[in-house]
């Protein structure tokens, strides 16, 4: 069995406190059932306050407080758990966020979710291609699939810098038999602005794109920055993908975000966790998108 990662994963820390957008604010907490049991157990006024604060419909989750903060943030931005009762007493979702797993027959691939700041930043500010880094634990490994095959040579074509970015998109892309579609980042701003949105800098940074004037993209694509948020995505998106078409729809996907980031950070530094956590994170907004991203594709429009 194979345990792969990407090569800024061992670095990662919790900013806690100095978290800027911290994930105990504003994102549901659900609250698994094994330590749902074990607070149950707990006595005097931890317990007590664990009790109140948990509701258990639909399905168990901290009540956040009339600011969406978890009820245990306290205001210098710790944990109240953590504190009181140590990481361990921590529920799986706070436990494993912001990191994500996928299991494939042969290998387990896991890896730090963009919508951390903290983790947009180790990635982007990373020196040269995306490395994965890969530990056997010498149980015998099984052929890499097509779709891993695939991938690597997807890297690879990434990876040319002797071109630019956009064309070695569209060289990933057809390797699925696709073409990259087209973007234009104001139709790009009007259409996610018909999506659902969590934070009002989102809508307003879309609203900005959706007025600002035409820009030719390619000199900044090319920095390395999005070289590396393009193999990130595939590595977390396309891997999972069940058919060559699935992969192309995916790709599409993981291209359009790498140009609309591209595109939204010169207003925002802030632009690649608001996409992740608004779009990446959202399963529904992400049908959408690749919906309609499909209305320009070769293949399925
Ligand atoms: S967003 Fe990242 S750095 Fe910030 S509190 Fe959550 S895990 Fe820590």
């Amino acid at each position: 069995m194979l345990t792969v990662r990407p090569d800024f994963y061992d670095k990662f820390h919790c900013l806690a406190s100095r978290c800027r957008h911290s994930c105990c604010v504003g994102w549901e907490i659900d609250v698994d059932d094994e330590t749902l049991a074990y607070y149950n157990t707990l006595e005097g006024p931890v317990g007590d306050a664990l009790r109140e604060s948990i509701a258990l419909a639909p399905a168990p989750h901290f009540r956040l407080t009339a600011e969406e903060r978890c009820p245990f943030l306290r205001p210098d931005g710790l944990c109240r758990l953590i504190l009181t009762l140590g990481e361990d007493s921590l529920c799986d979702i706070c436990a494993l966020h912001p990191r994500f797993y996928n299991e494939l027959p042969d290998r387990l691939e896991m890896g730090l979710g963009l919508c951390c700041e903290e983790a947009a930043r180790l990635l982007t500010e990373g020196a040269g291609p995306l490395r994965l880094l890969i530990d056997d634990d010498g149980a015998g490994a099984t052929p890499p699939s097509p779709l891993l095959r695939r991938r690597e040579e997807i890297f690879a074509r990434l990876a040319d810098t002797a071109r630019p970015l956009t064309a070695r998109m569209e060289g990933a892309l057809a390797l699925c038999g696709e073409a990259l579609p087209p973007f234009e980042h104001r139709e790009a701003a009007r259409f996610l602005l018909t999506l659902e949105r969590m934070e009002e800098s989102w809508t307003a940074l879309l609203d900005t794109l959706a007025a600002a004037p035409g820009e030719e993209l390619e000199p900044r694509l090319s920095e390395e920055r999005y070289m590396r948020l393009a193999a990130y995505l595939v590595y977390r998106h396309v891997t999972g993908a069940g058919s060559e078409r699935e992969e192309a729809r995916l790709l599409r996907f993981c291209f359009f975000a790498v140009r609309l980031v591209c595109a939204l950070e010169p207003y925002s530094p802030d632009a690649l966790r608001l996409f992740s956590a608004e779009i990446e994170y959202s399963d529904e907004n992400v049908e959408k998108l690749c919906a309609w991203l499909a209305t320009h594709s070769s293949r399925d429009g």
